[in-house]
């Protein structure tokens, strides 16, 4: 018997979390854990607290609570530059519940949204104080036991904030990869560039190579070139039934020109 616990406030329910809870942003993967029987916890905790459910712009930042849904995210006039990513994950029965915290654990090929924030230079606040930068919780969320509250992003300017969702099924399919680019020009060339990458590893990933390549460059045919050639070696992407690794690195290129040249899906 799963018991189900409910605490107004955020450290109450981190606290209650302890070795055998586990806790509950919208619950599209908790539900299905439980539905097939592969859960390996024994309690649900979730939180009331209004905190993480709050969306505030300040500067050239905006933070966003841990439990605002995807469908929130597409109703908030201060996340516009996140709606095309917000319509990406999943229908809107999936949508109306999934949350920006949640999407941080979705293992692959999951984690389209994580993929945005990876790109617009997230940072993750938890229970109890703290704020990471999301590649360095990435890579140890499987041992995080605790609740994030919000994550940070950058607010990119006018059309300095791309994304592309490559699926098969159209409109709801699970990535084959997903890219956002973070943009930033000076003087027409791209100065310090962030672009990330979804399903092209276990986690979502930063472009390193991508990003060094395209510094200084400005974003024509000749000058994204390098750019094309350093993503075919940046991923070690995984097979799945979607897909194989090597199908993912074969394409990767083709997609990454389509959203540097704004060409849009073809
Ligand atoms: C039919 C279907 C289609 C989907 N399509 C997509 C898709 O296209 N793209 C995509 O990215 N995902 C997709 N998903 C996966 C999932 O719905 C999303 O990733 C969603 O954002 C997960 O959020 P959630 O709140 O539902 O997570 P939950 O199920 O509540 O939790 C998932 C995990 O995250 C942890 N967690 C949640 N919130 C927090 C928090 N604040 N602090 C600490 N831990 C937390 C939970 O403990 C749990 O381990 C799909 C799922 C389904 C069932």
């Amino acid at each position: 018997m799963i018991g189900f616990e409910t605490y107004p406030n955020v450290d109450q329910a981190a606290a209650a979390l302890r070795d055998d809870g586990v806790y509950f942003g919208g619950g599209t993967l908790i539900m299905r854990a439980l539905n097939y029987g592969e859960q390996d916890f024994s309690r649900i905790v979730r939180t009331t607290d209004p905190a993480l459910k709050q969306v505030e712009a300040a500067g050239d930042r905006v933070r966003i609570g841990a439990d605002v849904t995807m469908r929130e995210v597409i109703a908030s006039s201060d996340l516009s530059f996140l709606t095309p990513v917000a319509r990406s994950v999943g229908g809107p029965a999936v949508r109306n519940v999934a949350t920006v915290g949640g999407n941080l654990f979705a293992e692959h090929p999951y984690g389209d949204f994580t993929v945005a924030l990876l790109a617009l230079d997230g940072r993750v606040s938890v229970a109890g104080g703290g704020e990471h930068d999301l590649s360095d919780f990435i890579s140890s969320r499987t041992t995080f036991n605790g609740v994030v509250t919000s994550v940070s992003v950058a607010r990119p300017g006018g059309q300095d904030f791309r994304y592309h969702k490559v699926s098969r099924v159209k409109p709801k399919g699970v990535s084959v990869m997903s890219i956002a680019a973070w943009l930033p020009r000076a003087t027409g060339r791209i100065s310090n560039a962030r672009l990330a990458f979804g399903a092209m590893g276990e986690t979502p990933l930063r472009a390193l190579p991508v990003e060094q390549a395209l510094e200084g460059t400005s974003l024509d045919a000749s000058g994204i070139e390098s750019a094309l050639q350093a993503v075919i070696g940046a991923f070690n992407p995984p097979d799945d039934p979607l897909a194989s690794g090597w199908y993912r690195k074969e394409v990767a290129p083709v997609h990454l020109r389509r959203l540097l040249l704004g060409e849009g899906e073809k």
